[in-house]
């Protein structure tokens, strides 16, 4: 049985059994992982606190014959506000879930695993999310190789004149006359939309969170990041359900009279 000390942050936990936790914690050091914490769902037991969702530990694990094993861990971040505020669990939870989907087991990706704690630090503390958030959907896509073409068609690579709409199947914009060849399902989206998101490949994300939210242009972006990344993901993303859910819901009108 081997040994290792890692630091990752915490994207899912599920119960095992009675008394146990599986973690899926996403580290540095060895990529994505599966780890059991044993007894994590007893009261007083010292793995209850630090095996939060999105909590960022250092940890002793135990590789395992079929589970490794949480052995040991600590705080370095805990991020109690993603955890504490439902709008922001709402995003913290679908960029796990993003993660979780995408990212295979065991492969180190150190870029994405810092892109990853960057983004949770400035999501802690913005107040509206959304920007923030559709430029993590789009770097993260193009972390792992799915980046979406927005600066040329993408059947016949022109980038001049005017394009038709975002094709999701077909992974980026088209020109009028391929969307017409093709018979793509399109998504419209307005120029100045687009040469936002482009612009979204290089803005910091702590300059964006101190921009004010324009909600029309993150519903229009959020429409064509959806739709490609659940055609992407092959499978239903729950926490996207969620998030879309929670921001169609409004509050009722406050009684003025
Ligand atoms: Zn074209």
């Amino acid at each position: 049985m081997g040994l290792y000390h890692c630091e990752g942050i915490i994207l899912r936990t599920r119960g095992l059994g009675e008394a146990d936790r599986i973690v899926t914690l996403f580290t540095k050091e060895k990529g994505k992982i599966e780890a059991v914490a044993r007894g994590a769902r007893r009261p007083r037991n010292r793995l209850v606190g630090v095996t939060q969702q999105f909590s960022y530990i250092k940890a002793l694990v135990f590789t395992g014959k079929n589970l490794d094993q949480l052995s040991q861990a600590e705080i370095i971040k805990s991020f109690a506000p993603l955890r504490d505020e439902l709008l922001k669990m709402a995003y913290a939870t679908w960029w796990a879930e993003l993660l979780d989907v995408f990212l295979p087991l065991n492969e180190v990706n150190s870029d994405v695993f810092l892109f990853l704690l960057a983004g949770l630090v400035v999501l802690e503390r913005v107040p509206d999310p959304m920007l923030v958030s559709r430029a993590f959907e789009l770097r993260l896509l193009k972390y792992l190789g799915y980046e979406p073409v927005l600066d040329r068609c993408v059947g016949c690579q022109n980038a001049a004149g005017s394009f038709a709409g975002f094709a999701p199947s077909e992974g980026g914009l088209l020109c009028r006359s391929c969307a017409g060849a093709s018979g793509a399902q399109l998504i419209p989206v307005r120029p100045a939309a687009v040469s936002f998101l482009r612009s979204l490949y290089q803005t910091d994300l702590r300059d964006l969170a101190r921009r004010p939210v324009d909600p029309a242009l993150g519903n229009e972006l959020g429409h064509l990041l959806f739709t490609f990344i659940q055609l992407r993901a092959e499978k239903t993303l729950k926490s996207l359900s969620f998030l879309q859910s929670l921001l169609a819901w409004k509050p009722p009108e406050a009684d003025l009279n």
